[in-house]
């Protein structure tokens, strides 16, 4: 029999006992696993390690390539970023999958109806890339980064799971309407791949729409992919849907590697009570059963954890009015002595091995016929009113090659004034469009020194690039 290499990264807080008691059970279905033990977390950011994971860890990652993790806590005062982060940016996960099925038992307003879907979010991009800056001392701005290359992989990876699953439809879900360029990415790159798989259903859905959807009647999804911050926000709304967070597992995919969690954290409350509920983690780690080919013992431990809910003798604290709560551990003996047994009302579905995505290497992944710079927005901070910065602008550009098109405030027009009410910050675009051909750098920075000279700081400058005939940069509120 095949033997399998996993890092376990037991965490911090209930990790040790969901995590063991989750071992316990892939152990007892008989598939054989070698398990490196790895730290990472609360503990490793207390001796100093500024980043929660030792060197050691991702060792044993790369010669693994595959983890079961345990939650990791983000002590407060020890670093800034998250080790759960770090892990996922480190190996490039770049698909975040949540599963969201309804549990025999279990006892939710949405209970009966059905569900069984997945949202497939972006786990590496958009504003989670975490690029912020302070533009004015009151003005804060975080990049909101999108790839054609990163949609790409996301969403083949929720066609290819839904052929894996078995499943008819993929709904995309984005904010396209308002963050065309962003969001939009998403929105066409999913209807260009969707032609590869006419076998499935493709729909694009708003997101705001998707989360009343998902609260109205959510049996209508099968598959959702979504940018990352709106699947964080989706799919914890899912976990609620069918009891919350000890019910919710997770896999992080990337190419030829997959870390595999809970959604929920260290619940530090319950630490060393033996009161934890383990199914979200046995669930992730039968999502790794079936990442690692073994489609057999994966059905065999869901369909013991699906039994022994069905049953309702043995069940943790945190299902919906249970008298008599089982331990951890306890909860774990239950399951292992249902491996085998087939639940009558919801059973694991056939599952085939997901192909994950595999693109190219290479940073360059859009290569346009022609583009050419056709103006620059400068923004500067200025104390001023949008008429005294439009006049003096306007007066100055032409030396150097420029023309004023418009300032804006936050996204709005407020020079040539169109009789907005904008209650104006000191972060101010200006637009200019080249008079002829756009200017060298040498004589973009004069013109900023000109301007800094005049008393307004600039802070940066986006060129405004024209991509085989079409507007590479998006028009301010009341623009035309
Ligand atoms: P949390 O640890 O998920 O706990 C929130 C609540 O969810 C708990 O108080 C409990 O609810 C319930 N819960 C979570 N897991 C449960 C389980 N297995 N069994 C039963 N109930 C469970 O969220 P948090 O308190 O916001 O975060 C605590 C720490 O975890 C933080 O340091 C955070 O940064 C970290 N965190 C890590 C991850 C990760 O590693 N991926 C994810 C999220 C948070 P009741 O109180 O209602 O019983």
């Amino acid at each position: 029999m095949k033997s399998h290499k996993v890092t376990v990264i037991p965490g911090d807080g209930i990790g040790p006992e969901v995590i063991g008691a989750t071992r316990k059970m892939i152990d007892a279905t008989g598939v054989r696993i070698e398990w490196e033990e790895a730290e990472a977390g609360a503990s490793v950011f207390r001796k100093g390690i500024a980043s929660g994971v030792p060197n050691e860890t991702i060792e044993s990652i790369s010669r693994t390539r595959c983890v079961l993790k345990g939650p990791l806590e983000t002590p407060v005062g020890f670093g800034e970023k998250s080790a759960n982060v770090t892990l996922r940016k480190l190996f490039e996960t770049f698909g975040n999958v949540r599963p969201v099925r309804e549990f025999p038992g279990v006892t939710t307003p949405f209970s009966g109806r059905g569900l069984d879907f997945v949202i497939v979010r972006e786990n590496v991009e958009d504003l989670y890339a975490g690029i912020e800056y302070m533009q004015t001392p009151g003005v804060a701005e975080c990049l909101k980064l999108i790839s054609r290359k990163g949609c790409e992989k996301v969403v083949r990876l929720a066609f290819e799971l839904a052929r894996a699953e078995g499943r008819s439809s993929v709904h995309c879900a984005t904010k396209a309407n308002i963050m065309k360029l962003t969001e939009g990415f998403l929105k066409r790159t999913f209807e260009e791949i969707a032609k590869e798989y006419p076998d499935i259903q493709a729909h694009h859905i708003i997101v705001d729409n998707c989360a009343h959807q998902l609260a109205k009647k959510p049996e209508q999804f099968e598959v959702i992919v979504t940018t990352n911050m709106n699947g964080d926000i989706l799919s914890d709304l899912g976990s609620g849907l069918i009891g919350g967070l000890g019910f919710a597992p997770s896999a992080n995919l990337g190419d030829g590697i997959a870390i595999f969690e809970a959604v929920h954290g260290s619940a530090p409350k319950y630490a060393g009570k033996n009161v934890a509920n383990p199914t979200a983690v046995a669930l992730s780690g039968v999502m790794m059963l079936r990442y690692l080919g073994e489609l057999e013992a994966a059905s065999k431990l869901e369909n013991a954890i699906l039994f022994t809910f069905e049953e309702g003798k043995t069940v943790p604290r945190d299902v919906p009015g249970v008298q008599n709560p089982t331990g951890t551990a306890e909860f774990a003996d239950a399951v292992i002595a249902n491996l085998g047994k087939v639940p009558s009302k919801l059973a694991a579905r056939n599952y085939k091995q997901i192909k994950i995505p595999s693109l190219p290497r290479d940073p360059v992944v859009v290569v346009p016929s022609n583009r050419r710079t056709v103006g620059c927005d400068i923004f500067l901070e200025a104390g001023c009113s949008a008429n005294q910065l439009g006049e003096f602008l306007e007066k100055t550009a032409p030396a150097f090659g420029l023309k004023l098109k418009m300032i804006s405030n936050r996204g709005t027009q407020v020079y040539p004034s169109k009789g907005a009410n904008t209650d104006a910050v000191d972060h101010w675009r200006c637009r200019h469009l080249a008079i002829e051909t756009f200017p060298d750098n040498a004589c973009l920075a004069n013109y900023l020194d000109a301007i800094e000279k005049a008393g307004f700081r600039w802070m940066h400058l986006e060129k405004l690039e024209e991509i085989d005939g079409s507007n590479g940069f998006t028009k301010a509120q009341g623009e035309d």
